[in-house]
Order: C-alpha cells, then structure tokens, then sequence
C-alpha cells in the first residue's frame, strides 16, 4: 500500500492557534496567568457553570474534586468499568474503594437501573463516564445522589459539548471533569478543567491545584500580585499553562463545527456498516440527547468476522489504516483484581464490550475518501466483496 498511514485520530489546530501560542511565548508569560482565567471564562460561558477551573489533566480533575471528600478507610465511590484507568485510579489515589456497575449493553454507559443495589453506608460519590460522548441518563441517577447524599463526579473527559434532554453536560448537576488531551474533542496539548456549582469545592480546587497557596499566587511576580503568600494545606502541582490556554481559546470556538463534522463521519460509518454482520454498531438512548462523537466503537463479532478484535486491529494497521481500543473493562488489570478481588464474569457486559470493542478513524479533519479507504481496508480484511 503506498497510502498515508490514517490514524484512528489528529487534532485539527488552526493557524491563529499557533500564532496565540507564539504570541504567549514572546509576551514573557508562559505558565498560569491571563491566558488561562481567559479560558475558563470561555469554557465557564460555553459549558453553562458558574465555576470553571483549569488543570493539567482531567486526570488532576478527577484528583482534586475526590480529595476534596476527605475519603476515609473504606469509602466507596461508584462507577463503571467501562472507561480509562485514571477515573479508578484517581479513586484510590484520594483514598476510595471503587465499586462497580455494569454497563448497558448498547451504549456502554453505567446501567442507571443498577446503581440503586451499589449503593451502601459507605458509599460517598458516584462518576458517571459519559462514554464516546454520549450521556448517561442523568435524571435518575441526580435523584438517587440526592436521595443519599451523595457528591457526583461527572467524568465528562468525552463530554464537551454533549447535551442531555437539552441541557449541556457541564450547565446542571454537580461537578463535571473534561479533559484536552490531543484525541478529545479539543485539546490544550495536555489539559483538563473542572466545572462546579460548588463553590466550596471551587475554592478548594483552586488551593490545591497550586500548591496550597491561599492567594492567587501565581502572580505573585507580577506588578499587581502580593510576594507574600501562605501554605494552608499541601497541595498539588496541577496548574494549566497559558501556553496550553492559548490553544484551548482558539480550539473552544470550533467545537462545534468539530462535532457537527464527528456526527457526519460517525452517522455514515453506521449507514455504511449497517448490514455488515461482522459488526455490532453502537446504539443510542431513546431521551433526547446531542451525541459528541468523541469515538466511533462498534464491537467486532469475531465468528462472522471470523477473528477476534486484536486480528482485526493487526489487519487494518497492515493496511496503513489506525484504530483505537477504548477500553479494556479496568476490573480486569492485574491491579485492580488483585486489591479488590474482581474477577471476569462479575460484569458481563462490560466484558463482552471490552473483549469487542474498536475505535474506528474518527476526527474533524477526516475527508469522505479517508473513511471510504477505512471501509475498503475492512472490506478487504473480512474477504468481502
Ligand atoms: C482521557 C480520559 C481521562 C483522562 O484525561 P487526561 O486529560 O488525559 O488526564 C479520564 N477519563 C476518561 C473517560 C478519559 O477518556
């Protein structure tokens, strides 16, 4: 094959975006300054909350809204198998037990219906992971937090600019993490913010996010910052850069056009693929929603497609073409099942999804020919014609 290699994903970054990072690099301000609380006002406009705060990761994100519970020994906080490490991994970080539930079978979101059986005394939060894009179905699971007490942690890594019953994810509930690593839907380079109507925790975001430092300190050095700061608790280094915000001001205008692009490519995957029986495509809830397409993952059925998803991966990247694998079920990595005991077979849909799942090529800039070459490649790989 003499084709470029597709990869499963590239950011789309705009002339002026590099020429704002340029411009920061020769105003002699790099790091946290004015170009970041420029873009959390944006993000605080754009998401619809009163609170927005800049991070490095969403990752830092999640960190940060957890240890603002004060977890003790035992603590639980709920979520699905079916997302990234981090969103377990920050749990046991800040000192949780993660508990999870299974997923639905088609759209690969937490099983609302099954939330009420997790909860117990100890649990203290729930993170719903809005995966590729879409919501979870939000209305019930607020009602049962409110009925506990308890806190919830959007992940909403794939979420911005998604909409659920015709609100933005971001514009009610409680806490909403986002992440502007290069594959979402956009990117600071590194990044990530969070979105509260708590303004407590906003505060203690904002002290722990830089060092436990109880002013805005990081303008300490310029003409209007105070030199003198206090330590009132140890804090983290999880601070976004001005460098990184500058591509997130130009990234956040074109969000919307970004989707409405995702939408197109990932509708005609599902028109092209539809009759294919080497594939399961994903399926979508029947509340009003607005999909952000952060991933294209239909599920591989391994005797039609006479291999598994591993074979399949092989074969396209053969085939110059790039796919993804979001994700591996967590419960299963040898950490997880080795502290908390999970085994396979304690959530069977996340499994079957995990063992299944692909990321097909899915980003802005992708052309028509891009994915006509992506369904060739596959056509070829399954020996259809
Ligand atoms: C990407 C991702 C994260 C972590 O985001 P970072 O900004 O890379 O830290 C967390 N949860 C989910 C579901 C993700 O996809």
């Amino acid at each position: 094959m003499t084709d470029e290699f597709l990869p499963f994903s590239r950011p789309t970054i705009s002339r002026e975006a590099i020429e704002e990072v340029v411009a920061c690099l020769q105003s002699g301000w790099i790091t946290t300054g004015p170009r970041v609380k420029k873009f959390e006002e944006a993000l605080a406009v754009y998401v619809g909350a009163p609170r927005v705060l800049a991070l490095s990761s969403a990752t830092a994100g999640l960190h940060l809204a957890l240890a603002a519970l004060s977890l003790e020994p035992g603590d639980e906080v709920i979520t699905t198998p079916m997302t990234f490490a981090a969103t377990l991994n920050t749990i046991v970080l800040a000192g949780g037990r993660p508990v999870l539930v299974d997923v639905e079978p088609a759209t690969y979101n937490m099983d609302v219906n099954r939330l009420a059986s997790a909860i117990t005394t100890r649990t203290r939060a729930i993170i719903p992971v809005h995966f590729a894009g879409l919501p979870v179905d939000m209305d019930p699971l607020y009602a049962l937090a409110e009925k506990h007490g308890l806190r919830v942690i959007e992940d909403a890594a794939h979420a911005i600019g998604t909409e659920y019953r015709g609100r933005r994810i971001g514009s009610f509930g409680d806490t909403q993490v986002f992440s502007f690593h290069p594959n979402k839907n956009i990117t600071t380079g590194e990044g990530g913010a969070v979105a509260t109507r708590d303004a407590k925790l906003a505060d203690s975001i904002a002290l722990l996010r830089f060092h436990g430092m109880d002013r805005e300190a990081w303008n300490r050095f310029g003409k209007t910052g105070n030199q003198h700061y206090e330590i009132v608790t140890p804090g983290f280094k999880y601070n976004m850069m001005d460098m990184q915000a500058a591509l997130g001001l130009h990234q956040l205008p074109a969000l919307d056009g970004f989707i409405r692009r995702r939408t197109e490519i990932a509708r005609r995957y599902q028109t092209l693929l539809a009759d294919w029986p080497q594939w399961t495509l994903p399926g979508t809830p029947a509340y009003p929603h607005r999909h952000a397409w952060h991933l294209f993952t239909p599920l591989i059925n391994p005797q039609a497609a006479n291999m598994d998803r591993d074979a399949f991966m092989q074969g396209m990247k053969e085939r110059n073409i790039g796919t993804g694998l979001h994700y591996r079920a967590v419960h299963l990595y040898p950490y997880y099942r080795d502290h908390f005991g999970f085994r396979r077979g304690d959530f069977p849909n996340a499994e079957s999804i995990s063992d299944r799942i692909v990321s097909l090529p899915l980003f802005p800039a992708m052309s028509d020919a891009d994915q006509e070459r992506v369904i060739m490649a596959m056509a070829d790989l399954f020996q259809r014609d």
